[in-house]
């Protein structure tokens, strides 16, 4: 699958190809709140920069779920496996170049949150306030010289995007990674640009830098969300990625927000 990514600095008028400085690292950790997230959010991307022979590390923080709506009702055990299988599957996507971590936290529905508790989380309430710490431990502890950090958005305020969000802001602040935050698909598609800028807005006061953002599109993005897609069958929301693709063609983007310092 050949994919040529171009990529839409700030301040610039024109896509060129992947930024020489991404081009040498030499490990990129993702944190992925969900099985999944990574995979829609920034398949391509990570695709892209495997391809340069760069490691990645999907770190996925709360891959105990019993959330598989597209498949037959399964118990927490059985959709946990299942996941870490679409997540496997993704890895053969992505090739040798990709290490899988599974954090095994509880996802938001398991530590009892209702389906109304889990979007628009404004604050993080105390019972999951060590989730945090502990989630930005196992990060930090995988960091090495010149590798870079990817981490959600948290647009929408999901608590579980929050919380692994939240967990590597300290890591941002001591400039410990150069750092980057992607906005979660297929969420970003649906919302206003002017609310994810605004979230980044908010963000960017929170860690006291500059949050810029970078598009990505090109040839061949659509065909590898489309198989980022198709390895998480037991998920509404790979259908509803697929749907994106098929409205948007090769408009597909993925984005970016890079902190800089003033
Ligand atoms: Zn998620």
């Amino acid at each position: 699958m050949e994919l040529v990514l171009t990529v839409k600095q700030p301040n610039t008028y024109f896509p060129t190809r992947i930024p020489r400085l991404w081009r040498s690292w030499s490990k990129v950790i993702v944190v992925s709140p969900h099985s999944d997230d990574a995979a829609f959010s920034i398949g391509g991307l990570l695709y892209g920069l495997s391809e340069h022979g760069i490691r990645i590390e999907v770190i996925t923080c709360f891959s105990k779920s019993g959330y598989s709506q597209f498949s037959p009702p399964l118990t927490t055990d059985e959709a946990t496996s299942l996941r870490k299988m679409e997540d496997e599957r993704f890895q053969d996507v992505l090739g040798r170049q990709c290490q899988l971590s599974w954090l095994d936290q509880l996802d938001a529905p398991l530590r009892g949150y209702s389906p109304y508790e889990i979007c628009g989380a404004r604050a993080i309430p105390d019972h999951d306030s060590w989730l945090v710490g502990e989630i930005g431990c196992r990060v930090r502890e995988r960091l090495e010289a010149n590798c870079a950090l990817l981490a959600p958005l948290a647009l929408g305020r999901h608590i579980d995007h929050f919380i692994a969000r939240q967990s590597v802001i300290p890591l941002v602040r001591d400039r410990s990674v150069s750092a980057f935050f992607y906005e979660e698909l297929p969420y970003a598609a649906f919302r206003p640009a002017c609310e994810n800028q605004a979230t980044a807005d908010s963000l960017s006061s929170e860690i006291g830098g500059n949050l810029s953002l970078y598009e990505l599109s090109g040839t061949g993005l659509g065909e590898i969300k489309r198989r980022a897609a198709k390895c998480y069958g037991s998920q509404k929301e790979a259908a509803m990625v697929g749907a994106f693709i098929d409205h948007c063609g090769e408009r597909i983007n993925e984005r970016v927000w890079s902190v800089r310092w003033p």
